[in-house]
């Protein structure tokens, strides 16, 4: 018997946003360097997690503090679960997967789900349903509906309970096991420039796109307008690691400020190694080490005896 895919939100999100780079990362396998922001944003979600399991509110967060007394110190609620085991939902092809951050069950019946979110990036309603879709097998007897919402820890707000009925989250179902099979069928893995390819780690292989580019004279049709969109966000993208890159060069040689003939109107800002790094613990740093073969050949309890530092300095290493 053949082992079924399993596909979680984010690698769903992902083959929509760019099938290309969708089978970079699941096909091809290849291993990425987990993002600063990713870092965090685990860290993050084991704050919250130990403050509900601790029923502890977090000084200095008015928002999420009174946010989470809503649920820690209430008598009308029957169970809370935080993010722990993996949740599932078999289908004939494939099983969605997923952790859910918090599921709250009422006792009148209803069933609140909430997603943790680091960073400012767009709500998409649909991953909240995804979200009540893996829930389902938590709902009681008497369920009358769902609520969810996402909590955006950096800037100390929700936004907004959206509310779902069974049928709701059933049609939703019917909705992703398409989008699913879509994934599973796919042969060609077009490349498909958004606004996040300047974090995309597949970038230099998409240069092709921008080779034959002539200006547009003008748009006429919506599939025009699409691909001038596509190639406007690729540019932007590299524009965006250009700098990067130079901001790089100049940290290395400790260059403060470029202001030689041909960058007379740049001024970048050096970032500082030690703010860039400032909430990576030790084992983030040794990880990262390992992932990018930036170790030096040292094994992993040998970069443990190391001096945090050292290892920072490994990590800014060329
Ligand atoms: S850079 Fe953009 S187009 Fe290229 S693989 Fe990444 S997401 Fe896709």
């Amino acid at each position: 018997m053949t082992k079924k895919t399993k596909i979680s939100w984010s690698k769903l999100s992902l083959y929509e946003q760019c099938p290309y780079k969708w089978k970079r990362a699941y096909i091809d396998k290849v291993r990425e360097l987990p993002s600063e922001a990713l870092l965090r944003g685990r860290k993050e979600h084991k704050r919250m997690e130990n403050l509900i399991l601790q029923r502890q509110l977090p000084e200095g967060e008015p928002v999420l503090s009174s946010f989470l007394e809503m649920y820690i110190y209430n008598p009308y609620i029957k169970n809370i679960k935080v993010e722990g085991s993996e949740l599932k939902r078999e289908y004939s092809s494939f099983i969605l997967n997923g952790r859910v951050d918090v599921i709250v069950i009422y006792n009148n019946g209803k069933v609140v789900v909430v997603d943790w979110k680091t960073g400012h990036g767009e709500a998409d309603e649909d991953q909240l349903k995804f979200y009540c879709l893996l829930a389902l097998d938590f709902i009681p007897e008497n369920f009358t509906h769902f609520e969810a919402t996402f909590f955006y820890l950096d800037g100390g707000y929700f936004s907004g309970m959206k509310k779902y009925s069974l049928e709701d989250i059933k049609e939703f179902e019917e909705d992703i096991i398409k989008r699913c099979n879509k994934l599973l069928n796919e042969k060609e893995y077009k490349r498909k420039p958004n606004k996040y390819c300047y974090w995309c780690n597949f970038i230099s292989e998409c240069s092709n796109i921008l080779k034959k580019y002539k200006f547009p004279e003008s748009i006429d049709s919506i599939e025009k307008a699409i691909d001038i969109w596509q190639k406007k966000m690729l540019a932007d993208a590299f524009s965006r690691k250009a700098e990067e890159l130079l901001r790089n060069y100049l940290m290395k040689t400790g260059n403060k400020i470029i202001n030689k003939k041909d960058f007379t109107k740049m001024e970048l800002v050096i970032p500082e190694p030690e703010l860039k790094f400032s909430y990576l613990t030790k084992e983030d740093i040794i990880d990262i080490l390992l992932v990018t073969k930036k170790n030096n050949g040292l094994s992993k309890e040998k970069l443990k005896k190391m001096r945090l530092n050292q290892l920072k300095e490994l990590m800014l290493s060329g």
